[in-house]
C-alpha cells in the first residue's frame, strides 16, 4: 500500500541518513516508495585523515561523493543540497563562518524547504528531533526550519512566491530512546570511558542526553531485513567512521541497537503521547 508514496528526509549533514534513519529510508525505497533528501550542507567542519582527501579538492566534495553514494545503497532517489556551510559543533571556530549554516535565518532556510514541498509533494516529512538529535546546532537549526515549512506549505499565503500550496499529512521526528542513552551512559562508565565526551570527534554528551526530554515513541520501524544497506550506506562515509575508537562492548552495542530499529516521533499532526503507530504510514 505504500507504492507511490514520497518521503522528504531534511538533514543536515553527509551522514545523518546512514548514522541516523537510513535502515528506515532503505525499507521504504525497497516498498517503491519514492525518497529525497534534503541535506544543508556538505559536512564541511567534520575532521577528515588526509589520506581520505585523495583525488578530492575538498573535504566538502569528499563527503558530497560519500553522501551520492550511501543515497544509492539505501534506495534514495535524489539528493538535494542547500548549499549551506557546516557550522561544526556549539562553540567551535566555523560556528563564525559567514557561510555557516546557522547564521542563515529560520525563515530563508524555512522558504527553501517549502518550495522543495510544494515541487515534490511528499506524503511525510523526515527530520531531527528539537534536540537535533545530540545538540547540534545545524541539526537544531534544520529541524526548526523543517518544522516551519511543514506548517507553512500548505498554506496560501505563506510564501507565495514559492509554488502552489501543499500540505504533506504527517512530520515525523526521528528519535534516541532516552533508555536506551541511559544503557550506553551506564556502560561507558562501568568500562572508564567518559560519557559526556562521546564519538570520533568526543562532541556528544550522553549523560546531558540522558537528562532531556524523553519524546514520545509513536512509531518503530525494524528495519532488519536491510540492515545490510544501511551497513553498506554508512560504509560510504568512510572519512567519519569512528568505531576504532569505540571499545569492543560499544560497538557491538551500538551494532545490535542500529541493526534493529528507528524510533520516530509523530510530530503532526498531534497524536495522544501512548498513541502508537503501525508504520510511518501506519500501513501496518
Ligand atoms: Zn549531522
Amino acid at each position: 500500500m505504500t507504492g507511490h508514496k514520497k518521503i522528504l528526509a531534511v538533514l543536515a549533514h553527509p551522514d545523518d541518513e546512514s548514522f541516523g534513519m537510513g535502515g528506515t529510508l532503505a525499507l521504504y525505497a525497497q516498498q517503491g516508495v519514492g525518497i529525497h533528501l534534503i541535506c544543508a550542507t556538505r559536512g564541511e567542519a567534520g575532521e577528515v585523515d588526509p589520506e581520505f582527501l585523495e583525488g578530492f579538492d575538498s573535504i566538502a566534495s569528499r563527503r558530497e561523493s560519500e553522501l551520492l553514494c550511501a543515497a544509492e545503497h539505501l534506495g534514495i532517489k535524489k539528493v538535494h543540497f542547500l548549499g549551506y556551510r557546516d557550522s561544526g559543533m556549539a562553540g567551535s571556530p566555523d560556528n563564525q563562518h559567514p557561510d555557516a549554516f546557522i547564521n542563515a535565518p529560520v525563515e530563508t532556510i524555512t522558504g527553501l524547504v517549502v518550495a522543495y514541498i510544494r515541487e515534490f509533494k511528499p506524503d511525510i516529512v523526515l527530520t531531527f528531533d528539537p534536540v537535533g538529535g545530540y545538540h547540534h546546532p545545524d541539526h537544531i537549526h534544520i529541524q526548526q526550519a523543517t518544522t516551519a515549512a511543514f506548517e507553512a506549505s500548505g498554506d496560501p499565503d505563506q510564501f507565495q512566491d514559492l509554488g502552489s500550496p501543499f500540505q504533506p499529512a504527517k512530520l515525523y521526528y526521528h528519535v534516541f530512546p532516552r533508555g536506551f542513552i541511559r544503557t550506553v551512559v551506564k556502560v561507558l562508565k562501568l568500562i572508564g570511558q567518559d560519557p559526556t565526551k562521546f564519538g570520533r570527534n568526543q562532541d556528544i554528551d550522553l549523560e546531558r542526553l540522558a537528562g532531556d526530554e524523553d519524546y514520545p515513541p509513536h512509531v518503530r520501524i525494524n528495519y532488519r531485513k536491510v540492515s545490510h544497506l544501511k551497513a553498506q550506506a554508512s560504509g560510504c562515509h568512510a572519512s567519519q567512521l569512528s568505531f576504532s575508537t569505540q571499545s569492543p562492548l560499544l560497538q557491538r552495542l551500538t551494532r545490535w541497537f542500529n541493526a534493529t530499529k528507528d524510533t520516530f516521533m509523530q510530530a503532526a499532526p498531534a497524536v495522544p503521547e501512548n498513541y502508537r503507530g503501525k508504520g510511518l504510514f501506519n500501513e501496518g
